[in-house]
Formats: structure tokens, C-alpha cells, sequence
């Protein structure tokens, strides 16, 4: 098939690459010159894993290009939609602007039978708004939420768990769906289940899920904190929950909270979307999940204080991780890089690293230190914190070779990810979050 992926950042470029490798002849189109630049001569423009190879392979197949022309959207037989729904300035809401100029651009280009697949995250109700603007063009909207995991974005659009497509009840809506059967026909011949809903339903059903892992999150960091005031340990406290398999143990990692370009401001226009439909009630529990995720810098903070005995300024630490999570580059609203900054505005000597996230956090936060080399930044450290539970700090740092480097053995674990034992048993003074 044809198809034209509008949007080329984290999910777009992913998808792109990923449809051209089952065969579709794709053209990616996106506003950043620099970035089309980039994606046209097959790198990635951000760290994900297999991302640079299935460009390149795409690329030198024929089957996929890259441009900032969206004229060259038209022919496609699918126009997938990926542009950012970022959190509105001064409110809660999502900002839909990237969604509109894109649907306007695209607008001219637009041909009888055409499918426009909705593939950001809006609030319910932004494609029958669009069904409206585009239907004089005789193209149909769908939506078709996208679950991706950074970090795992190949392989989770490649291989998703369910594919969900929304389409309107139209006879058109039912073409539409067959098309979208059609893009996705190697993972559903797979056995992946195929949902389809109505607009509404596949709007919701992608806020829900981030509500629902976000809620998951702050849960277990709510008892973290209980287990913080009682003595506990909050990560057993998971395991013996975890063995329940209505509950499982997946997402029940306690420690310094959810970040990332999503689960936040996902959440927050989840909670605006359903006050402006009267039901804010409904979701009144999504504040203090955000208001708990929160707190967890906090504490994260409060554990370095303490374990310095107050006397923060001037002392040199160590901050494992920047990125929001693993295997990813992405710093938007990063709780390591806050914690960082948190840490820095006391007067700390902060020296931060990571294997992926340098270049993005110092364009952002010059303010601090930055060592591309792990052992450079644990070097003289009064104290280390463990923010980002990349392998290369939670697996391969051993406590007798950091003990080497630094000058105070003091770790804050702050995502609950290192053998507490083995530390303190390497003469360290271990602290976790809601770890005994
Ligand atoms: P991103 O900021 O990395 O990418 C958005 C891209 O859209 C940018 O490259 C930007 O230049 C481009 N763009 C903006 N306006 C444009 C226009 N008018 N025409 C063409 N391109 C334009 O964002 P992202 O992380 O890829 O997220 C995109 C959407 O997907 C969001 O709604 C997000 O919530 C959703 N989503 C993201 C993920 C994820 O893991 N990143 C997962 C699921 C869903």
C-alpha cells in the first residue's frame, strides 16, 4: 500500500520504518528540515533501538523517503497522523495545534477514498471534529491509537499487542477499516487481535490506558510511601502483591515515578477532556496520582539531603541517569533531570550522565555538570543517586569499583533497582525509596 506518515518523532519515524520493512512504500513528512534531513539519509534522529537499521534498510529498498513537502502526501492510500499533542501552556489540556496545521496541510491533498488514520493522542472527540473538516474532500477518518514503548518502539510496532481502530458508522467507515486491515495484515495474520470501535471508544480507549498504567505507578509509590513511615519494604511488599495475578507485578515499581512525552500529560488532558464533557468527577483520583508521582522527587531529594546530613551545598554528586527511562534519549519531563536540577538549585555540585540523554539534557539544563563516562562522573562523589535504571548502573556497576572511585560511599537508589544487600555488604550506606 501507499501510505504517508505525517510526523516523523518518536512515533512517527518508528512507524514509517516499520511499515516500509513489511513491504508498504511510505514517505514520511515532517515540518523539522533538519530531522527529514537526517531520516533521509537513515539516521535516527533520536536513540532507539534498531530504529538506524530499519531506516536504512527501508531507504536503500526504495519503499520509504523522507520530506517536508506535504504535496507529496498526495496518492497515498493511508495518511497516518503523528504529530505532538504536547500539554497547552497555562493549562492541563492538550494543545491541538500541531494536529490542525497538519490536517489543514493536508487538506488540498486529500482525494475521494483516501484514509486519514489519527495515530497522536487527543482528547475524545477530536476526529469527528475532524470527520467534519475533511468531509467535503470525501476522505474518512479513523483513529488508531498507538501503545508504543519507547525503548521498545520497533518491536512494538512491529509486533503490537492489539491493534485498535476506530472508524465511523459509515459505509465508507467499513472501507475504511479494510484498508487499515490491509496496512496492518502481516501482524493480525500473526494472531494480533484486531479492535474496531467507533471514534470514541478508540480515543478513549488510549487515555484510559495511560490512566490506568499511571494510576499502577503512583499506587505502588503511595504505598512506598506508607512502607517509608511504617518500616517496610515496599519492593517485597510488590513481589507478594505481584504473585497475584489479578494484580501482577508489571508496573509496580516503586521509585522516583513516571515521566516521558506521555503518561503526564496524558493524564492531565484525560482529566480536562472529561471536565469539559461534565464528568470531572469521574477522574478526580488522576490529581493525586499526579499529585503522588510528583512527591516522589521530592523524596528523592529529602534522601540525599539526609544522608549528607543537610550539608548539600557545595558537595559534588553523582546523578545516574537522565533519560525518563531506559533505552531512550527522551527528556521531556524527566524525573532523573529533575531530580538533578532539584539537587543543583540547593547548590550541589551536580555531574549528571547517561548513555543516551547528555546531548539533550545539556542542551536544555547547561546549569549542570555532565561526564559521558560513567566512572568520570562517580569520581571524588560525596554522594551517588541511581535515577534512570539503565543496565549499565543497575547490572554492571559493581559496588567494589564504584567504592573505588568515590569519596563517600552513600547511594540513593532512587527506582529501587539495585541489590541493596550487596551494596551495604560493599560497606555502602544504601538508601531505596520505601526500602527499610
Ligand atoms: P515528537 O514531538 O517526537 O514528534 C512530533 C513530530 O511532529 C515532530 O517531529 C514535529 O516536527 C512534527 N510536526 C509538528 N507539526 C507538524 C506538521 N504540521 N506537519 C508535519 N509534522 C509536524 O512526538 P512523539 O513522541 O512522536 O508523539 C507524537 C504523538 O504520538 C503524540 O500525540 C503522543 O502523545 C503520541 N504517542 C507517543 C508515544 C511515544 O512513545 N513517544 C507513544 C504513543 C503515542
Amino acid at each position: 500500500m501507499r501510505m504517508s506518515v505525517i510526523g516523523c518523532g518518536y512515533l512517527g519515524a518508528v512507524h514509517a520504518a516499520a511499515m516500509a520493512s513489511i513491504g508498504h512504500d511510505v514517505i514520511g513528512i515532517d515540518v523539522d528540515e533538519a530531522k527529514v534531513a537526517m531520516l533521509q539519509r537513515g539516521d535516527a534522529p533520536f536513540f532507539e533501538p534498531q530504529l538506524g537499521e530499519l531506516l536504512r534498510q527501508g531507504i536503500d529498498a526504495g519503499r520509504l523517503r523522507f520530506t517536508s513537502r506535504m504535496a507529496d502526501a498526495g496518492g497515498a492510500d493511508v495518511h497516518f497522523l503523528a504529530v505532538g499533542t504536547p500539554q497547552v501552556q497555562g493549562g492541563h489540556a492538550a494543545d491541538l495545534r500541531y494536529v490542525d496545521a497538519a490536517v489543514d496541510a493536508l487538506l488540498p491533498h486529500l482525494r475521494p477514498g483516501d484514509v486519514l488514520a489519527g495515530k497522536s493522542t487527543v482528547p475524545v472527540g477530536t476526529a469527528a471534529a475532524i470527520a467534519r473538516r475533511i468531509d467535503p474532500t470525501g476522505a474518512t477518518v479513523v483513529w488508531n491509537p498507538e501503545f508504543l514503548r519507547e525503548g521498545w518502539a520497533v518491536h512494538d510496532t512491529l509486533t503490537p499487542d492489539r491493534i485498535v481502530v476506530g472508524v465511523p458508522d459509515t459505509t465508507d467507515g467499513a472501507a475504511a477499516v479494510e484498508t487499515i486491515r490491509a496496512s496492518y495484515s502481516s501482524a493480525i495474520d500473526a494472531g494480533t487481535p484486531f479492535l474496531v470501535t467507533d471514534l470514541a471508544t478508540a480515543e478513549l480507549v488510549k487515555g484510559a490506558a495511560n490512566a490506568f498504567l499511571a494510576t499502577k505507578i503512583s499506587f505502588i509509590n503511595a504505598m512506598a510511601e506508607i512502607a517509608d513511615a511504617a518500616g517496610a519494604d515496599v519492593t517485597l511488599l510488590a513481589d507478594a502483591l505481584g504473585h497475584d495475578t489479578r494484580i501482577g507485578r508489571r508496573y509496580l515499581g516503586s521509585g522516583i515515578g513516571f515521566g516521558g512525552g506521555c503518561l503526564p500529560k496524558d493524564i492531565r488532558a484525560f482529566a480536562a477532556r472529561a471536565e469539559e464533557l461534565g464528568r470531572g468527577e469521574s477522574v478526580v483520583f488522576l490529581r493525586e496520582v499526579d499529585a503522588i508521582n510528583l512527591r516522589r522527587r521530592d523524596r528523592a531529594v529529602q534522601l540525599v539531603i539526609d544522608a549528607l546530613d543537610g550539608r548539600v551545598f557545595g558537595r559534588r554528586i553523582a546523578v545516574l541517569g537522565a533519560a525518563f527511562k531506559p533505552f531512550s534519549d527522551d527528556i521531556r519531563d524527566s524525573p532523573a533531570l529533575d531530580v538533578a536540577v532539584r539537587l543543583r538549585g540547593l547548590g550541589a555540585d551536580v555531574i549528571v550522565t547517561d548513555p543516551a540523554a547528555i546531548d539533550n539534557a545539556a542542551a536544555v539544563h547547561p546549569q549542570l555538570g555532565y561526564a559521558r563516562d560513567r566512572d568520570d562522573a562517580l569520581r571524588d562523589a560525596d554522594a551517588v543517586v541511581v535515577v534512570t535504571e539503565w543496565d549499565e548502573y543497575r547490572r554492571d556497576l559493581s559496588p567494589a569499583h564504584a567504592g573505588g572511585l568515590v569519596r563517600n560511599r552513600i547511594i540513593i537508589d532512587g527506582r529501587n533497582c539495585l541489590d541493596a544487600a550487596a551494596w551495604r555488604a560493599a560497606g555502602w550506606n544504601y538508601r531505596g525509596m520505601g526500602r527499610r
